[in-house]
């Protein structure tokens, strides 16, 4: 197991940032740390990355415990800190060769030359970093994490305040860079997850109110499922109400409807219906409830 954490609870003086928090990450997983503002995202992140100490609960990374052996931790990991904050005075290779300095990497001309490349930073290379757009901050900031060769990457909200199509490009490349590391980054923006990760945690004042893949999650709705489907001739509505765990029928036009059910998947039901009553089915598709309407739900406001 990757990461490890059990039973994490952190208290800010009189306010609890994570109540009770377990979960595991598999190698070379892509976890989404979901959760609107406030909910404990970079608390816990700090927490995995020892930056700071959980008020109780365990937290391991590769089998290393965060107290006893972290510096065994720190070597394991790479961290994208919220904000990125970067030595904006610095040359973009001097920076990296101060922080290839604290990690004591050997051959560090040929590592800061290699992580540029990975992080697609070429044409920038020898401008200060105050003169990067914030996309090529952001690369920055993913060589910074990276120059350690890490198992683990920890991003904590990777993409806020990226442009459209620096936030393609920042997305690529940790799709890229999850092919050989895991990967647990934190967004309070739901497309984000489906993007890129295969796995969502979301969190909601602390608290854990789903973990699934992000497949599962976004067909997980309140028990609503509604499919579309388009029939080769005109179809009485009563009929298609009969059809088992059917709870809503909308009649789009003679032939094209949609029906709404509680029940799951219902398309074989309407599948054997159709060839019941001597019709063919000409398309049939299940409008997927997306993960943003089920993180809407998990974390409402119950106020
Ligand atoms: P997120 O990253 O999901 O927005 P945070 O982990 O930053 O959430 O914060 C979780 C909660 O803990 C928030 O209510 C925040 O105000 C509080 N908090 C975070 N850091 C501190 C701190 N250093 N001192 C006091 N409260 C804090
Ligand atoms: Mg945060």
């Amino acid at each position: 197991m990757s990461i490890v954490v059990e039973n994490i609870t952190k208290i800010y003086g009189k306010q609890k940032a994570l109540d009770d928090i377990s979960f595991e990450v598999k190698a070379g997983e892509i976890v989404g740390l979901l959760g609107p503002n406030g909910a404990g995202k970079s608390t816990m992140m700090k927490i995995i990355t020892c930056f700071i100490p959980p008020t109780s609960g365990i937290v391991s990374v590769y089998g290393f415990d965060i107290f006893e052996q972290s510096l065994e931790v720190r070597k394991r990991v790479g961290y994208l800190p919220e904000n990125n904050p970067l030595y904006t005075d610095l040359y973009v290779k001097e920076y990296l060769e101060f922080i290839a300095g604290i990690y004591k990497i050997p051959n560090i001309k040929e590592r800061i030359k290699e992580m540029i490349a990975i992080t697609g930073l070429e044409v920038e290379q020898n401008k200060k970093i105050g003169a990067l757009s914030k996309g090529f901050r952001q690369r920055v900031g993913l060589a910074q994490a990276l120059i350690h060769d890490p198992d683990v990457l920890i991003m904590d909200e990777p993409t806020s305040g990226l442009d459209p199509n620096q936030l393609i490009e920042i997305r690529n490349l940790i799709r890229q860079i999850g092919k050989e590391k895991t990967i647990m980054l934190s967004t309070h923006i739901m497309q984000e997850v489906e993007a890129i990760c295969n796995r969502a945690i979301i969190i909601d004042k602390g608290k854990i109110v789903a973990d699934d893949s992000t497949e599962k999650l976004s067909l997980k709705t309140s028990g609503y499922q509604t499919i579309s489907v388009e029939f080769n001739k005109p179809v009485n509505i009563d009929l298609i109400r009969s059809i088992n765990g059917i709870n809503d029928v909308l009649k789009k036009s003679d032939t094209i409807f949609e029906i709404q059910s509680e029940a799951g998947d219902i398309r074989e039901a309407v599948f054997q219906f159709a060839v019941k009553n001597d019709l063919a089915v000409l398309s049939m598709q299940q409008d997927k409830q997306g993960i943003e309407q089920v993180f809407q739900q998990l974390t409402k406001s119950d106020s």
